[in-house]
């Protein structure tokens, strides 16, 4: 996939997610943290860097530790990357707690917190590429991918 096609893919997703508004740079460059991709959002105003690993693109080698590619992988990573902006708000638990709880009590909560995010952010982002295969943008996201659209 190319970086113009990835593009593609985050601007249809960016409109039927509701982030019409939102303005986003996005980069094909490695990410912090070993991660496929990333979002950064700004903290108060919509505006985000998304960021993604030139192995997701077949651009360099894949990980070793990285599970084989799936047929719509860089797709389910792109609504993964902005359901975190769509949830942004629920990214700030650490807000509401902060300096109330013991610090160690802390660190467990948001760990929780996080991984409880992570795993409803994937469960969503598949559901909703799955749900969606024959869109008006089929033939594109079909090329992104080298095949054929269904
Ligand atoms: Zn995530």
């Amino acid at each position: 996939m190319t970086a113009k096609q990835l593009e593609s893919l985050v601007r249809l997703w960016q409109e039927r997610l509701g982030l019409g508004g939102w303005r986003l740079v996005v980069e094909v460059e490695t990410p912090d943290g070993g991660n496929a991709a990333t979002a950064s959002p700004t903290r108060y105003s919509d505006e985000a860097r998304l960021r993604f690993a030139p192995w997701l693109l077949g651009k360099a080698e894949r990980p070793a530790e990285v599970l084989p590619a799936h047929d719509d992988e860089v797709e389910v990573v792109v609504v993964h990357e902005l359901l975190h902006l769509a949830l942004r708000d629920l990214d700030r638990g650490h807000e509401i707690i902060e300096g109330h709880l013991h610090r160690d009590v802390e660190a467990v909560f948001l760990a929780g917190q996080n991984a409880a995010l992570e795993r409803s952010i994937e469960r969503l982002s598949l559901a909703l590429v799955r749900s969606w295969p024959t869109s008006v943008d089929a033939q594109r996201v079909a090329s992104a991918y080298g095949r054929d659209p269904e």
